[in-house]
């Protein structure tokens, strides 16, 4: 019997042993490639020396200082490192230990600074019907991910909803990329001006949809338009990149290649390549400047933020994706991978789509390809894929069943950014 309280206690786990670069291995010794990085995390594979050492060396300095009493070399570095490299003034970098709390603590930020400048009635927060953004109460009110809130609902804040981005299902005969984006704008503006434009604090949405959606990248003028919105109407846009973020679309910030930047954005999973858990927010100036010119304090805060670590471990996988070009890689595996999954599956009777960008890959399963239609739920086809390819010594990250209600009928694909052109074809 297992002491562990796992998160589905029915199932049957095996001891992952070891790692060693896009491998795991199990107590039987099988190896396994980890071809989603667990769940788009592990991007520079297992066991690399350069973190491991980084983190040995924080060790041996300090593991760790409450936040409230000092800060530390190691997350002052990382701060410095993604301010230097983070779009527009996104110079603020709050930290935290993983996804959830990032974005929990970008919904808190947006309020208080709401409330400090005289706005109080900004309340609501406007996310998208395909969209995770975390399991915490607050992040988990403003997710469209029906299946996992339903449970909790009496516990959540409502939370108003849109339309994603999701060219192959809703874009019309006939209507161009930029007619699309057009429509959907107008949609988050027609939700903004039914709530009252006064009373609206912030849109918040994936700049590429992970879980909810397989890689789910928006048509180009998308984000240019939502921006456009938002600043119409004082909304702040909040960015979650916990998934697309840190290299996974091939850019460090996924929000570039959309040319467009955030007041907020959250960031998590790859910034510590799963070596440590560590999350974090960045703020825009605008943003920060108005906390330390109110009431001077963010009222938000946890135990382990800015670990010193976690900071470290992060700084290294950094460093090295920086100092490898790996993200060069990201790209160039990216299109092998959806290329030769197009040859592979493109013509198959249930693939309806291949896409992604980087190595953020998605492939949606339908009924048939004309129709669209979503898999059956109740055949569990993700449950029985994740198992064949664990079979097949293959990790992948599965989501099953319908569509509008959110939960997908996809495959995620995403691979350390240290694969080879071999690794992709295996
Ligand atoms: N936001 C997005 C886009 C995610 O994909 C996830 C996790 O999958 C989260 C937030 C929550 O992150 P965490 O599981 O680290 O709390």
């Amino acid at each position: 019997m297992t002491h562990v309280f796992h998160r589905n206690p029915r199932q049957h786990l095996d001891f992952a042993m070891r790692g060693q670069g896009i491998e795991l291995f199990d107590q039987n010794g099988k190896g396994y490639i980890d071809a989603s990085g667990g769940a788009a995390v592990s991007c520079l594979g297992h066991g690399h020396p350069v973190v491991i050492q980084a983190i040995k060396d924080q060790l041996d300095r300090i593991a760790y200082a409450h936040s409230s009493f000092f800060t530390t070399q190691a997350a002052e570095d990382l701060a410095d490192f993604l301010a230097e490299r983070a779009p527009g003034d996104l110079d603020h970098v709050y930290f935290l230990s993983g996804g959830s709390e990032a974005v929990e603590a970008a919904l808190k930020l947006a309020r208080q600074y709401f409330v400090e400048t005289g706005q109080p009635a900004r309340r609501h927060f406007i996310a998208r019907r395909q969209s995770y953004h975390g399991n915490t109460l607050g992040a988990l009110a403003i997710g469209g991910n029906a299946w996992r809130r339903e449970p909790f609902l009496p516990l959540l804040v409502p939370a108003h909803h849109v339309a994603p981005c999701y060219a192959y299902r809703d874009q019309l005969p006939g209507e161009s990329e930029e007619q699309y984006a057009e429509r959907l704008a107008q949609e988050l503006e027609q939700k903004i001006l039914e709530l009252g434009a006064g009373n609206v604090a912030a849109f918040v949405a994936e700049t590429v949809v992970g879980a909810t959606a397989g890689a789910l990248a928006p048509v180009k003028t998308y984000w240019r338009r939502m921006r456009e919105v938002c600043d119409r109407h004082g909304v702040l846009l909040i960015l979650d990149e916990v998934m697309s973020g840190m290299g996974r679309s091939g850019h460090l910030f996924a929000c570039a290649e959309d040319d467009v930047v955030p007041d907020i954005i959250a960031i998590a999973k790859g910034l510590g390549a799963g070596y440590q858990p560590i999350g974090a927010m960045l703020a825009s100036g605008r943003i920060y400047d108005a906390i330390v010119a109110g009431s001077g304090f963010f009222q938000h805060g946890h135990t382990y933020m800015g670990h010193a670590t976690a900071c470290a471990a992060a700084l290294a996988v950094q460093e090295v994706i920086e100092r490898d070009h790996l993200l060069a890689n990201v790209l160039a595996r990216g299109e092998q991978l959806r290329g030769e999954l197009r040859s592979a599956l493109g013509q198959h009777r249930n693939v309806g789509d291949i896409r992604g960008r980087g190595l953020f890959v998605g492939v949606e399963f339908v009924q048939d390809r004309a129709g669209k239609a979503a898999l059956d739920p109740a055949q569990k086809t993700h449950a029985r894929l994740k198992t064949q390819a664990m079979h097949n010594g293959l990790l992948m990250y599965p989501m099953g069943g319908t569509i509008d209600g959110v939960r997908g009928d996809h495959v995620l694909l995403a691979p350390p950014f240290i694969c080879t052109d071999a690794d992709i074809s295996e």
